[in-house]
């Protein structure tokens, strides 16, 4: 273990900024001091009634939205993955910042909530296997399950598997129809019993492409899912539309 990861666990302290490290005078609801809260990209009404990401201009759907048939029906993030937001996910995802997992999912509970919609169940977008042994947990586990205690909801693990070890997004060429085809039959529901007539809450650290959560909605609504939502901490910006020259 190196020193940066031993004294991460170490100084674990519920008194301290998440994102400055500086000392908050008093607990705030996401952990956050009032200069980094207010540099954080809130997302309001001005967002997608699909995806949930901001929107820049008029209607109620985004560009990629309005192009392309998303299998879950809907999603929400607090923030836009940029700034403060985008690099808490790196923390908790890469940094071994476990704990940061606790104020994150209360910002993505609250927001969810906002949306007055009731599902039967949380369950995390799984990791493969192999990506999880490496890494020693999977984040969007920890966020699901402070997020299901936070809904008092139950909390299902088992019933989905990631049986296909993709790449990341960002190391793959040739944009969407590459993307998806990383993606194909990523995923498999073992229990389709449990899975059935559910409504079922998503959850995952970020939304980018939407191809993740669009494959494992894809497989859940297949296995007879009655209706899947999707909530992240953060999503990504709304593609700037092609200029016409
Ligand atoms: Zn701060
Ligand atoms: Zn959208």
């Amino acid at each position: 273990m190196n020193i940066k990861r031993l004294l991460s666990f170490l100084f674990v302290n519920e008194y301290n900024c998440i994102l400055c490290g500086r000392e908050l005078p008093v607990i705030t609801r996401y952990h956050l001091c009032s200069g980094c809260y207010a540099k954080q990209e809130v997302i309001g009404a001005d967002a997608c009634l699909k995806c949930g990401r901001m929107i820049s201009g008029e209607g109620q759907y985004c560009l990629d939205c309005q192009n392309r048939e998303m299998s879950f029906d809907r999603a929400f993030s607090p923030l836009c993955y940029s700034g403060g937001a985008a690099s808490l996910v790196m923390d908790l995802k890469f940094h071994n910042k476990k704990y940061i997992a606790t104020p994150l999912a209360k910002w993505m509970t609250d927001k969810f909530l906002e949306s007055g919609l009731t599902p039967d169940v949380v369950m995390p977008v799984p990791l493969h296997a192999h990506r999880k042994r490496q890494r020693g947990y999977n984040q969007s586990e920890l966020l699901a399950k402070e997020i299901a205690g936070g809904l008092h909801l139950p909390i299902d693990v088992t019933s989905v598997s990631r049986v296909k070890e993709t790449l990341a997004s960002s190391k793959l060429q040739g944009g969407r129809q590459a993307r998806e085809e990383n993606m194909k039959d990523a995923f498999v529901v073992l229990d389709k019993g449990s899975v059935a007539g559910k409504r079922i809450l998503l959850v995952d650290d970020v939304l980018t492409t939407g191809t993740t959560a669009n494959e494992l909605s894809k497989a859940l609504k297949k296995a007879g899912a009655a209706a899947v939502y999707l909530v992240t901490y953060a999503v990504t910006r709304e593609k700037a539309p092609i200029q016409e020259v």
